[in-house]
């Protein structure tokens, strides 16, 4: 039997029922595919149903306006992937309402890249191209035995051209399903249950005992320390202050405290300096404390974010401060909304 018939077979039998997959309807696939990037299906299943329900069309989606789409978005982190679809979806509209339905036109859409775009064509249109993602690798790297790196343009190049080769034509949807939730469910990164696998004896990494070692990536990033020092106002009617990020760069468009940067963890005394820059700051009422005592840690792809807290309790009403309620109404990165629900949570 061949590989791909041998995948087929462990699909019928194996794969979970999950929503994207009764539907021909490409707008779904997209929003499944866009939600479930970096997300694991049973965390991005709620954001699906939410969405759908929420905007059950592209036209209703492409209307929203985006504070909106990045509220339901919240929780689900890089949200550069909500700003595109929101984008694409406005795209569509522009494009006269009718979803683009060949790979190639569907990478014209904002943030839909060359694996969204097999996705869509292959699920929604029964386009003959295959999907190339972080299962798709580990499953070929490992059963092929091959160590170039995935994240070299040699790699990129070798699998997708075996990845051509192995599709099924005759059903490249049913085929590209096959093999992502082979790699999600059967050929995990860790301790995958080689006894019941049906490539056991073919499977190189298995045999030769390189499972651990494949699909290779090269390390390039470099992680940077970073000191946020975010001021949380409370003013005697229960407001605070929180600003937008810019629209671009990390969080882009998310609100937040006011903060300053340093390079290390700050005293008191230093911390009372910095707040004295602040264009607001008018020598209010100081309670000198911290929420916690060590920062709240939060790791980006190649950042590392030491979020401290300070409470700054003022004696009057702050200008452009809105009330602490409407703040969780906002659009928030996940910093804030953790510490926000864990020190307001009466306000929730
Ligand atoms: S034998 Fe193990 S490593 Fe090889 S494809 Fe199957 S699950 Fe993956």
């Amino acid at each position: 039997m061949s590989f791909n018939q041998q995948l087929i077979k462990w699909y019928e039998i194996h794969k979970r029922d999950l929503p994207w997959r009764s539907t021909q309807n490409p707008y779904y696939i997209w929003l499944s595919e866009v939600i479930l990037q970096q997300t694991r299906v049973n965390q991005g299943l709620p954001y699906y149903y939410r969405f759908v329900k929420t905007y059950p069309t592209v036209h209703e989606l492409a209307l929203a306006p985006q504070e909106d789409v990045l509220k339901l978005w919240q929780g689900l982190g890089y949200y550069s992937r909500a700003r595109n679809l929101h984008a694409a979806a406005q795209q569509v509209v522009d494009m006269g309402g009718v979803f683009p339905q060949t790979y190639k036109d569907l990478l014209q859409l904002k943030g839909v890249g060359d694996y969204t775009a097999a996705a869509i064509a292959s699920f929604a249109f029964q386009e003959a191209v295959p999907v190339v993602d972080g299962n798709v690798y580990r499953v070929l790297s490992r059963v092929y035995g091959i160590s170039t790196p995935i994240n070299e343009s040699a790699g990129i190049k070798e699998f997708k051209n075996l990845a051509i080769k192995l599709l099924d034509h005759n059903q490249p949807d049913v085929y590209n399903q096959a093999i992502m939730e082979f790699g999600a469910i059967q050929c995990v990164p860790r301790n995958p249950d080689c006894t019941v696998c049906p490539f056991q004896n073919d499977c190189v990494a298995f045999n030769d005992q390189r499972i651990e070692e494949l699909p290779v990536k090269i390390k390039k990033v470099k992680i940077k320390n970073l000191h946020h020092h975010y001021i949380v106002i409370q003013t005697p009617k229960a407001k605070t202050l929180l600003q937008q990020r810019p629209q671009s760069g990390i969080w882009a468009g998310l609100f937040e405290f006011p903060f300053v940067e340093s390079d290390g963890a700050l005293l008191s005394v230093e911390f009372r300096e910095k707040l004295k820059q602040q264009d607001w700051w008018s020598g209010f009422r100081f309670r000198e404390s911290v929420y916690n005592q060590d920062p709240i840690i939060h790791k980006l792809s190649h950042r590392k974010i030491h979020a401290y807290f300070w409470i700054v309790e003022l004696d009057v009403e702050l200008k452009d401060s809105i009330d602490i309620k409407e703040a969780f109404q906002k659009p928030l990165h996940i910093l804030m909304h953790r510490f926000m629900s864990s020190f307001w949570n009466s306000y929730l």
